[in-house]
């Protein structure tokens, strides 16, 4: 097989039988795509997590089991009920109540990946049974054989060299037969246990099997909007998608908050120099964007992207005078506990940074527990401020031309800004706002940066 393309949809375009009726045009549009990553439909992912949490009492399980049932059910009925599909679908559905009530009992996080994963699970064998019945030869293909991670539940990484082996032997000679649909997001660690690779996670796992088979030579991330677009289009109207865009600019859009790609997803696309395709799987006709390393156009600003639900955690202590290795201390308590900074700044005697609420992990908990906040008190002191949002420009070349400065902050000189980080790249310019204020930010920048005739910088 030499061309094969791996085409991903997300939750929206898997929502009902019409949507994946949608998705099934597209993958048999092109020959190329032999390997279809799914999402869980829309909502049933966001069930799981609330069925898996342990603190629901018998009532509130009957009524989650209720929609997601509502919402698997309506795929089915859509399909006409094939018996043995039906039968699979109905014993996934009583296996995850079974489920839901032992995490009432005892709870851990290995569980709730298990439970969680049912939805992808479920989602793919729909979509297989869609392809199925419309006369294309499809297999199902359970991820969890060749998706190998560490054993960090609820945010698994993935180890690369496991996946590539697996995928060249198990999956890739299935690619010659048949249309192989399979499950984004889930994985298993080296003794077999379900795992998850963080909220978002199947455009990440796209990309990973995209780099794992031999030839791959595109990933295809199907949503809900046509492409990566210059802001959120649901914060600002007036925003437009980016034809095309280089991995390092998206890679730095996914990390600082537009949702439309999962943060890792550009890793593996880079080491393999496989290009990425955005669109949406409703309209796929109006195109969308294309990543890749290099392109023609390289606008000093590109986009604006949001990250809400930010930690400010400002670590005092007189002991950082002159001293060496208190960034070293605090760093290595964050990476004991997993956890990611994003900003920094320091001053004389204290360093501010920050951490996302949740860290993206599928159990929806805060990264922040009592034992890592004693661990930093018993070097410094701690404040924690809360409700904050993060706001990214986007661009190229920001720190290397006069005036980006002042542009940035004329747009916007009725915001409080809080924190600032700028020059470790010159693809980004970050600060921190109130949760209230971000919004207004994000389309003010927009408005005089990316719109019309914007601002422009030498
Ligand atoms: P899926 O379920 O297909 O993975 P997501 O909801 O995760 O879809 O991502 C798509 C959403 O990302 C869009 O509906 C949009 O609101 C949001 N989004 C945030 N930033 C951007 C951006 N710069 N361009 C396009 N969409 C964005
Ligand atoms: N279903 C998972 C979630 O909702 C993964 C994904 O959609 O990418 O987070
Ligand atoms: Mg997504």
């Amino acid at each position: 097989m030499n061309q094969v393309c791996v085409a991903k949809f997300g939750g929206t375009s898997v929502a009902n039988y019409q949507a994946m009726c949608n998705c099934a045009k597209i993958v048999t549009n092109n020959p190329n795509t032999k390997l279809v990553v799914l999402s869980a439909s829309a909502g049933v992912t966001n069930l799981l997590v609330e069925l898996a949490s342990g603190s629901l009492d018998q009532a509130s399980i009957e009524q989650r089991m209720e929609k997601l049932c509502a919402i698997e059910n309506s795929i089915l009925d859509d399909l006409g009920r094939p018996e043995a599909i039906t039968a699979e679908i109905e014993k996934l559905l009583h296996e995850i109540r079974e489920l839901a009530n032992h995490a009432i009992i005892e709870h851990d996080d290995a569980l709730t990946d298990r439970i969680v994963s049912f939805g992808e699970i479920m989602s793919t064998k729909l979509f297989t049974e869609v392809l199925n019945s419309l006369g294309y030869k499809a297999k199902w293909f359970d991820v969890r054989t060749v998706m190998r991670t560490d054993s960090h539940f609820g945010k698994a990484a993935p180890i690369i060299e496991v996946i590539a082996n697996g995928a060249k032997e198990q999956l890739a000679p299935l690619l010659d037969d048949y249309i192989v649909v399979t499950q984004g997001f889930i994985g298993s660690n080296a003794i077999g246990q379900t795992t998850t690779l963080g909220r978002g996670g199947s455009d990440y796992s796209a990309a990973l099997l995209g780099e794992a088979i031999p030839g791959c030579a595109a990933i295809e991330i199907w949503t809900d909007v046509p492409g990566i677009y210059t802001t959120d289009p649901r914060l600002v109207p007036e925003a437009h998608a980016i034809p095309e865009i280089t991995f390092s600019e998206a890679a730095e859009m996914a990390t600082f908050g537009a949702k439309v790609l999962h943060p890792a997803t550009i890793f593996p696309a880079v080491r393999k120099n496989i290009p990425v395709f955005v669109g949406s799987s409703k309209e796929p006709e109006k195109g969308g964007t294309w990543v890749r390393k290099e392109t023609n156009s390289k606008p000093t600003f590109r986009a604006v992207a949001l990250r809400k639900n930010q930690i400010l955690l400002t670590l005092q202590s007189p002991n950082m005078i002159g001293a060496c290795g208190f960034l070293a201390n605090i760093f290595s308590i964050f990476a004991k506990y997993g956890i990611s900074v994003d900003l920094i700044t320091t001053s004389e005697v204290s360093v501010a940074l920050t951490i996302d609420y949740t860290g993206s992990q599928s159990n929806g908990k805060s990264v922040l527990s009592e034992q890592l906040l004693q661990e930093l008190k018993s070097f410094c002191r701690v404040r924690i401020d809360e409700g904050l949002s993060l706001v990214a420009l986007i661009g190229n070349g920001m720190s290397q031309v006069s005036g980006t400065g002042a542009a940035v902050f004329s747009s916007i000189c009725d915001v409080n800004i809080r924190m600032i980080c700028y020059g470790a790249s010159t693809h980004n310019l970050c600060f921190l706002v109130n949760e209230d204020q971000a919004p207004k930010a994000i389309a003010q920048l927009h408005h005089k940066l990316l719109e019309g005739n914007p601002t422009s910088i030498k």
